[in-house]
């Protein structure tokens, strides 16, 4: 398979839509990206890499982090977490109150902001202090990669206009299901969504989640086989907030979306692939970066039906 110029003809079909949808301006810092950037990265389990456009730009993660963090805590709690937070679809936003109050503060899933922000709880129970330099830590650790770090000033952003994020997290203290101070996991919530990283580190990072929880380059098991179809499982149908059918039924891969723009998506036992475009539908995932999957599996046949 010619991967090089099946990215460069993606690449084309894109370009018209490049400057469709929304940058996600919910906070003045990622307001301030240039909205053209585009890149897509392919890391495969060979060693072999490819990519075009902004494949080492930095942007800021977000909600991807949610992936990392829920697979430190399936390693360290196993099926014992899905006591405190679900494993179904949430078909509301990101970031809604209402079903959550309704289900008696436990989220539907790790990947809505209420679900993460248990599982930073739950991880704050067990580091204490030392949370997010452990949640770093592990992005560095499956990365191979040790030059990533947060980006201070979208995490005072976020901090600042936190006002749905505190709402969530106080609500659910409430009902008891976040264990820790609130001000303190406010603060690694946000630091996690604030890490920036370019496409072609986070292709890469995702390479153990495409090889059962193993990293191929240093022989290191993150996750038993049966923990990383867990992670896969919930990326395939709740990756995309209240759009994870239309992301299933369009590419047909596991994937997680984040408001800068990125999305990143497994093909077992072949790869990881990252792809980034900051303007954003309506449901706040990349529009073209959709579309760019979309195209993606749809040449090569490398979706997982
Ligand atoms: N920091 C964002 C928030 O909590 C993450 C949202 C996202 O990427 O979906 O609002």
């Amino acid at each position: 398979m010619n991967y090089q110029k099946v990215l460069e003809e993606i690449r084309d079909e894109v370009e018209p839509i490049l400057k469709k949808g929304k940058i996600a301006d919910y906070i003045p810092a990622l307001k301030r990206v240039d909205p053209s950037h585009f890149a897509i990265s392919l890391s495969l389990l060979d060693g072999r890499t490819f990519g075009i456009g902004d494949v080492d730009f930095k942007f800021s993660i977000q909600s991807i982090s949610k992936v990392f963090t829920y697979s430190m805590a399936v390693s360290l709690f196993g099926e014992a977490l899905h006591k405190r937070v679900g494993h179904e679809p949430s078909g509301n936003p990101f970031n809604s109150l209402v079903q959550l109050e309704y289900e008696k503060g436990i989220p539907r899933n790790p990947f809505i902001n209420a679900g993460a922000i248990v599982i930073t709880d739950m991880l704050n129970s067990k580091y204490k202090a030392k949370t997010f330099d452990k949640i770093l830590d592990f992005i560095k650790s499956v990365s191979n990669n040790q030059n990533i770090n947060y980006d201070k000033e979208v995490a005072l952003s976020e901090a600042e206009f936190g006002y749905r994020n505190m709402a969530l997290i106080n609500m659910m203290k409430s009902f008891k299901n976040i264990k820790n101070n609130v001000d303190d996991i406010m603060d690694i919530y946000t630091k996690q969504c604030s890490i920036s990283m370019s496409s072609r580190e986070l292709s890469s990072a995702m390479l153990f989640l495409a090889n059962h929880g193993i990293d191929t380059t240093t022989n290191t098991q993150y996750l038993t086989s049966s923990q990383a179809k867990r992670v896969n499982s919930l990326m395939l149908t709740c990756g995309h907030y209240d759009a994870s059918g239309d992301f299933a039924f369009r590419v047909g891969l596991p994937g997680k979306s984040g408001v800068g723009g990125g999305i990143v998506a497994i093909v077992p036992e072949k790869m990881g692939i990252c792809v980034w475009s900051p303007r954003l539908n309506l449901q706040g995932n990349s529009l073209a970066g959709t579309k760019a999957l979309e195209l993606f599996t749809t040449k090569t046949g490398l979706s997982i039906f």
